[in-house]
């Protein structure tokens, strides 16, 4: 069974983004940008079907920038087999990146799409669905267990749901996208991260796709979310049951 895992270049979590002065986004520039923690969980998940002799072959694809080679670096080092990016310098909405993969799906005849389940740049939370839409595919969303027997044509999928836990069986081939709980991603090592070096990295344009990757809607503007008010000390409880009582707002 082949795998194809997406992975998308974003600003690295631990860093505070700045918004750009002008209020066109947010500032990128000098900025640490690492893989989207979502999708290191689903090139993990990849590579655990891979080592459990359900996968066969793992392909990490990226479109961006010609910087997201890095990207997929890290993922032939975490264990995808090969990448292949698709570069350009437009600013892709997730339409554009579903079309993309589409497109990749069709050339490529993957079993099974591993996602992350939102970027977290643009929190859009939307490329598996499209993507699934576009294919006309089953998809599993949220997923915080999968389990597929060798061989089989279905994936049961266990999801994080508000109240509990569903599980579900979908019909390969099929989309997934990950949620935090469905693993905890290894390490990447030295002697790893050199093989990554020797493994294929393929590069194509949109347009060898025949993609159009326009964008369909324009970013009015981009604010830093209001400041903090300082907290402040009461005196006893008596005080704090008073504040709690009298000034604090029910939102
Ligand atoms: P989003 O819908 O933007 O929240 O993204 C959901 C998932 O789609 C991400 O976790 C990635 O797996 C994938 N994705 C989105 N944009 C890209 C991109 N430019 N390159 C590769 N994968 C992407």
């Amino acid at each position: 069974m082949k795998i194809m895992v997406s992975v998308k270049r974003v600003v690295d979590y631990n860093v505070k983004v700045r918004v750009r002065a002008d209020g066109s986004g947010v500032e990128t520039g000098n900025v640490k940008m690492s893989m989207n923690p979502f999708d290191e969980i689903a090139v993990e998940e990849a590579v655990r079907l891979k080592e459990a002799g359900v996968a066969s072959e793992i392909v990490a694809v990226s479109c961006g920038l010609q910087a997201c080679q890095e990207t997929l670096r890290t993922a032939l080092a975490i264990g995808a087999d090969r990448a292949i990016l698709v570069e350009t310098d437009v600013e892709l909405q997730p339409l554009a990146v579903a079309k993309l993969l589409k497109a990749l799906c069709e050339k490529e005849s993957p079993q099974l799409v591993i996602m992350g389940k939102q970027a977290i740049d643009d929190d859009a939370n939307q490329t598996g669905q499209m993507l699934s839409a576009l294919l006309g595919w089953p998809q599993a969303t949220f997923a915080s267990k999968i389990r597929i027997e060798k061989g089989s044509e279905k994936a049961e999928v266990t999801r994080e749901v508000d109240g509990g836990l569903e599980t579900l069986a979908v019909r390969l081939p099929a989309v997934v996208t990950t949620d935090l709980r469905l693993n905890e991603p290894r390490y990447v090592t030295l002697p790893n991260i050199m093989k990554a070096k020797k493994k294929t990295l393929e590069t194509l344009k949109p347009e060898a796709l025949g993609v159009d990757v326009a964008p369909r809607l324009s970013t009015l503007k981009v604010v830093e979310p209001p400041k903090r008010k300082a907290g402040i000390k009461v005196a006893d409880a008596a005080a704090l049951v008073d504040k709690l009582r009298n000034d604090a707002k029910v939102i």
